[in-house]
């Protein structure tokens, strides 16, 4: 009889954890449809958990906002978003960088060495001018009376590594300019609040194309045919292809040979995600480079 119990209380279905995620759950989804993307799956669900616990207690920023302000830095290529801006808490921002470097190590997305180097920057004094050299490497990259001189070289792994711990701070930014009207002055194919490129878009119900920022998740309307990467407008030479569920969809670039992914919210049943979509398409990332494209 003590079997039989035991049994009753294993069969009895997972209660799913508290409140968990909209993120959580649609990965959790992904896994279920597509096992073979299962270490990617578990790595992002505890990458989104770490970022909702933090994100939660980030404050808004105070950012200027105008018309004016918008179509000066339009034409001055400069996002609007300045590093000492961002609402970073070194305590939080430490430990972002820390448990970031610990995710990727354990799903082996970092080289053992990479990891050391990313887990003493944590530690390290130099974290938050290191974290300004790489925020202003993308925001400073396009303006057009730039006096920065080139940016200091920053080390892809501890790119990557920051690349996701300022996430939690960057969204908050975003979702002080993302309902404002003036964003639609901005035209540029590169983010209008930090700078950063589109790693991902999604197509509206009205055939509009948003890019998306890869640093803070920013949306904002560009050209549906144009490259973002070159600005290459010949409709002959943009390459596009959907997944067979027409879900997601590459726009890849014959001029740059590089590629952008969309997520099609005509046939959506959920807003995007960009954590989420990320590794939904990765099966989309390997038909982009096999037929000579990179991201
Ligand atoms: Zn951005
Ligand atoms: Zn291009």
């Amino acid at each position: 009889m003590y079997d039989a119990g035991v049994t009753e209380q294993s069969e009895r279905p997972a209660r799913p954890a508290r409140s968990e995620s909209r993120e959580s759950i649609a990965l959790r989804a992904i896994r279920g449809s597509h096992p073979e993307l299962a270490e990617a799956v578990d790595m992002h669900l505890e990458l989104v958990e770490l970022h909702r616990r933090v994100q939660g207690r980030v404050p808004l920023p105070w950012l200027e906002i105008s018309e004016e302000v918008m179509r000066r830095h339009a034409a001055e290529a400069r996002p609007v978003l300045r590093f000492e801006d961002i609402p970073l808490d070194l305590t939080d921002l430490r430990l972002l960088v820390r448990q970031t470097a610990d995710i990727l190590r354990r799903h082996g997305a970092i080289e053992d060495a990479d990891f050391q180097k990313v887990e003493s920057l944590g530690r390290d004094m130099t974290l938050l001018a290191v974290a300004g050299d790489w925020y202003r490497s993308a925001a400073d990259a396009h303006a057009v009376a730039s006096q920065a001189t080139q940016s200091p070289g920053i080390d892809d792994a501890v790119s990557q590594v920051l690349g996701l711990a300022m996430r939690p701070f960057l969204s908050r930014c975003a979702e002080v300019l993302q309902p404002r009207e003036e964003l639609a002055l901005w035209p540029h194919p590169y983010c209008g609040l930090c700078g950063g490129e589109p790693d991902l878009a999604v197509i509206t119900p009205t055939a509009e194309r948003h890019l998306i920022c890869g640093r803070c998740s920013l949306r904002w309307k560009y050209e549906p045919l144009t490259c973002p990467y070159c600005r290459n407008a010949d409709r002959a030479r943009i390459t596009s292809f959907a997944t067979t569920d027409g879900q997601y969809r590459v726009y890849a670039c014959d001029v740059c040979r590089k590629y952008l992914k969309a997520y099609d919210g005509r046939r959506a049943t959920r807003p995007v995600m960009p954590l989420v979509d990320t590794v939904a398409m990765l099966p989309l990332d390997a038909a982009a480079m096999q037929r000579g494209y990179s991201g």
